[in-house]
């Protein structure tokens, strides 16, 4: 076990395109080691959610944070979380993501959604989100399918922020 950040993948990495597998029992040892470093690597990048994918594990993993600060955490690790209900009413919110640093974009989703997951220890939990959180969610849980925020924008916008991703990136290589 390290407690060293966690890399984050940029796109286009291959991983971030794959679809993540259910945790399973014999997963819980790295589990529980892997949530803790997210949310640090969260932090540290920092972010509000992160989705196991991410820094290259195909888990169903995801971690949040919407807590005000760092004197205010509040910590969500979901274990095989899914979505169980949409509300038919959407909501328009922008995004961004730790994959695609510097890039946001407006993005429509079901306004409320309910989500069913297991805490690190099993438990198991609902809760129905709204608001930022809602949005949030559906992001995080998006990664676990292999799906990116851009993948919800017009092909034009998605097309103009890869091109300036890719260049922002190939800058900052040369640095
Ligand atoms: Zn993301």
């Amino acid at each position: 076990m390290s407690d060293a950040l966690l890399p984050i993948l940029i796109v286009p990495d291959a991983l971030l395109r794959r679809k993540a597998r259910p945790v399973a029992a014999a997963d819980a040892d790295t589990v529980r080691d892997l949530a803790p470093r997210m949310l640090a690597s969260m932090y540290a990048a920092p972010g509000i959610g992160l989705a196991a994918p991410q820094v290259g594990e195909l888990l169903r993993l995801v971690v949040v944070d919407l807590g005000k600060d760092e004197t205010e955490r509040a910590p969500m690790v979901l274990v095989n979380p899914e979505i169980v209900a949409r509300s038919a009413e959407t909501a328009i919110r922008e995004e961004g993501c730790l994959s695609l640093p510097g890039q946001y974009a407006d993005v429509e989703r079901p306004a409320r959604v309910k989500i069913r997951w297991r805490e690190l220890d099993g438990t198991k939990r609902e809760t129905e989100a709204d608001g930022l959180l809602a949005t949030c969610l559906q992001h995080e849980l998006d990664h676990l399918d292999g799906v990116l925020f851009v993948d919800h924008i017009s092909p034009l916008k998605r097309n103009m922020l890869l091109r300036k991703l890719a260049k922002e990136q190939k800058l900052k290589a040369r640095d």
